[in-house]
């Protein structure tokens, strides 16, 4: 079985790192089981990009796309133009993706054009909320996939009432969370640790980078500057992902405890992670990661793709606005956290079960 696997953006990374590591192991005892791997182009900061292969240890891509940015639909089209080169060269029995990127659409729409089936890791999440494209690539991939691999049962539910079929749903866990456990005992401190005289539960870390809350500048100021307050003494770091820095460009912004940083390699990340005290972001991945480690984290966002991360574990949806991110903080502060679990399955042999599945079709 020949897979070609595609990975675009940076949660695509390390979603696809322990896929493959499942894939090499597999392959000692089925020969003829191979893959090939493309790399769209989407994310190619260094920082985003590079130095995850490098961290994870995942293999150079067979072939970079370099598409780049441009428009959802520039963007979405020159992937589609470029991998049905890419497969039409290098033809393969199944093209899998993973996640909700422009990358993961626009390459399964390319796959099934061209008859070739299509896996969709990562399968029927939904938040509901159509204003995010993310939603949109996940409606769209999983309406043409046929082999879905889910994090949970209300994702086999979500798939069942869109029409799929149940016998080629599977829940297997969460491929996210087999990278986690993979490196826990490789993180480190990052660099300003010390400088920043950080100490094990007393900071915090904020991730924002969703339209909602980044795109427009004063009211992603107002946001930081509230945060900011609220923080009291503790140091928030906040690593700033490349497209809230280009909105907020070079402005002062006299804030007392936040640190900006550069986006961090998944090691220092998840070090940070595992130590904070909080977290306070917009991302679907780091509300699974905090799920996982136990850390308390606050979603500034109205809805989730992940619900479990708030019905079983850490995450609290609080919103886009700050007067609720304030009053959930404090009586956070008062009532110490929630008690959570961690969500079936979520075990670390998400990618195992996904090969051996795959080798069964
Ligand atoms: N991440 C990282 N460094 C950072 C921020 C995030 O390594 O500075 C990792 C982290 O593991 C997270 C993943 O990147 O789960 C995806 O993050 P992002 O918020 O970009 O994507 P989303 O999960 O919202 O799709």
């Amino acid at each position: 079985m020949k897979i070609t696997i595609v990975a675009g953006a940076r949660p695509n990374f390390i979603k696809i790192a322990p896929i493959i590591r499942a894939i090499e192991n597999k392959r000692k005892i089925v020969p003829t089981l191979s893959y090939r791997l493309v790399h769209t182009g989407q994310h190619y900061d260094k920082n985003l990009s590079d130095t995850f292969f490098t961290e994870l240890n995942i293999p150079k891509p067979d072939v970079n796309l370099e598409v780049k940015s441009g428009s959802q639909a520039e963007q979405t089209a020159a992937i589609m133009v470029a991998f049905e080169k890419e497969l039409l060269q290098n033809p393969c029995d199944l093209v899998l993706v993973v996640g909700d990127v422009n990358s993961t659409m626009a390459c399964a729409i390319t796959a099934k054009k061209l008859h070739i089936k299509v896996t969709h890791v990562e399968a029927g999440i939904r938040s509901g909320d159509m204003t995010m494209p993310e939603e949109i690539n996940r409606i769209v991939t999983d309406s043409i996939t046929d082999y879905f691999f889910t994090t949970s049962v209300t994702a086999n539910d979500n798939l069942i009432k869109y029409g799929a079929d149940a016998r080629n749903i599977h829940f297997v866990g969460n491929v996210m969370i087999d990278t986690l456990y993979q490196n826990l005992d490789r993180i480190s401190a990052p660099d300003f640790w010390e400088d920043f005289n950080l100490e094990k539960d007393h900071y915090m870390v904020l991730t924002l980078h969703r339209p909602a809350n980044v795109d427009e500048e004063n009211s992603l100021i107002e946001l930081l500057r509230g945060i900011d307050e609220m923080a009291g003494n503790r140091k928030i770091i906040f690593p700033i992902h490349p497209r809230t820095k280009a909105i907020l460009g070079e402005k002062k912004l006299d804030l007392k405890n936040i640190f900006l940083v550069a986006p961090q390699g998944y090691l220092h990340f998840m070090f940070l992670i595992k130590n904070c005290f909080a977290v306070i972001t917009d991302s679907g991945g780091i509300s699974e990661e905090t799920t996982v480690l136990g850390i308390p984290c606050f979603t500034m966002r109205n809805n989730t793709e992940r619900p479990e991360t708030e019905t079983i574990g850490t995450n609290t949806l609080v919103g886009t606005s700050i007067e609720n991110l304030k009053k959930i903080f404090e009586r956070f502060l008062i009532n110490g956290p929630k008690k959570a679990g961690i969500p079936e399955l979520w075990d670390g042999k998400a990618s195992e079960r996904i090969i051996d599945i795959l080798l069964q079709k």
